[in-house]
């Protein structure tokens, strides 16, 4: 039997970045960038005004001094005309300064008057404008390989007139759920039948972690169907799931498929709970997960193997700033032997994180993951953990 950490030191050592490809800006949030994001203009671009008022130039306005309108610049527009002794002009935030003046002072400290203006209010030179290039110069990097694109990078690269960035792709996962008892949601059941939830709560699970689903299934239990149902998901898939009959019941064959498909078989009993048997295998360069049937374990085991997986084919460090610690608010007693993921609801104290399990842990109870903020590890080697222990707890919503 293998660790929780050894088996998922082998997936990682199997698995890589996908190769960079350019995408449309608006499809790149969450992704890693793969190129440097360059001003290739200034920006701003021009000089111009931060408030709505009036362009003047600023040694001439002293109290109650009245200047003369020369003009408006609304904004997006390019004025004609150059302020000279006395004169002002009427601009809006954003719009372009006029020649010939060096500040704008603000429509809230003015008063108006048939052509004329003053202000009760002096303005400093420079005053409300802001002016080309302030914020970066052409040349200047803002966005490096590497980087993980948030709402706010968006922005950015559009403000610099990048319609597309190239970024590592979302994996593609294909999942199939397999066995004979399972109907789709919105089918009636018929006797010893349940429904299949495994494929709706890993398809989120996929796009939960910013990868691109594919749900097929369910496929009955048996071996040719299956092999052919697989054959046909790896035409299409980056990373290939699939659920249930992967343990040692007469009718498990994911199991024996993955290590035909994938040339070599990589199943382990880990030493874990729940979750206990997991198959994984190479077809070509696509992994090929098979998952435990039971709807917790299936959620267990995608959060601890596939999920950092996904997260290194998309150019993320698996786990990344995910591992927090609390303290558990009760006793509990498990087996040894045996890493326990404890489905958890977590609570912020002033002095930490308190972890309190939800309810009745059987695997195929998903109610407790439901209630669930985290998955708390109970280490292999304990058999009694007291209220008060600190534990590591792996959130689920980040
Ligand atoms: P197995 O791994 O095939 O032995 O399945 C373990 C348990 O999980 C059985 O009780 C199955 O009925 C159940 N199960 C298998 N697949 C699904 C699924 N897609 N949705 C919900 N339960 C499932
Ligand atoms: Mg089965």
């Amino acid at each position: 039997m293998l660790s929780v950490s050894q088996a998922l030191e082998r997936i990682l050592s199997h698995v890589r970045p996908l190769e960079p490809r350019s995408h449309p800006l608006s499809q790149t949030l969450g992704l890693v960038l793969a190129q440097e994001v360059v001003a290739r203009e200034a920006h701003p671009p021009f000089d111009n005004s931060a408030v709505d008022g009036f362009a003047v130039r600023s040694a001439e306005v002293a109290e109650g001094t009245w200047l003369d309108l020369v003009g408006s610049i609304p904004a997006g527009s390019v004025p004609e005309f150059e302020l000279g002794p006395g004169q002002a002009a009427a601009i809006m935030t954003g719009a372009m300064l006029c020649p010939g003046a060096d500040a704008c002072a603000m429509v809230e400290d003015s008063e108006r008057q048939a052509g004329r203006v003053r202000f009760t209010r002096r303005v400093r030179p420079g005053e409300n404008v802001r002016r080309q290039g302030e914020h970066l110069q052409p040349g200047q990097v803002v966005l490096r390989p590497g980087h993980r694109l948030r709402p706010a990078d968006l922005g950015l690269a559009a403000s610099l007139g990048y319609p597309e960035l190239a970024c590592i792709p979302r994996a593609r996962v294909t999942i199939v759920s397999t066995g004979s008892e399972l109907v789709p949601p919105g089918q009636p059941l018929g006797p010893g039948q349940i429904r299949d939830s495994n494929s709706y709560a890993l398809e989120a699970q996929v796009r939960a972690c910013g990868g691109e689903p594919v749900r097929l299934g369910p496929v009955v239990d048996d071996r040719d169907a299956l092999e052919q149902a697989l054959r046909q998901a790896l035409e299409q898939a980056e990373v290939l799931v699939t659920s249930a009959g992967v343990s040692v019941g007469e009718h498990d064959h994911v199991r024996d498929l993955i290590a035909k498909l994938g040339g070599e078989l990589s199943f382990w009993q880990i030493k874990m709970r729940p979750g206990k048997p997991l198959a994984f295998g190479l077809a070509g360069s696509i992994p090929m997960f098979g998952l435990p049937g039971n709807p917790v374990s299936s959620m267990v085991t995608f959060e601890l193997f596939v999920r950092p997986a996904l997260e290194v084919m998309m150019g993320r460090f698996p786990g990344e700033s995910r591992k927090q610690t609390a303290r558990l608010t009760h006793e509990i007693t498990k087996k040894t032997g045996l890493t326990t993921f404890l489905r958890c609801r977590l609570e912020s104290t002033g002095t930490g994180l308190l972890a309190t399990a939800t309810g009745d842990q059987g695997s195929h109870l998903l109610r407790s993951m439901v209630e669930a903020d985290a998955l708390a590890v109970l280490p292999e080697e304990l058999e009694r953990l007291e209220a008060g222990h600190e534990v590591e707890v792996l959130p689920l919503h980040p």
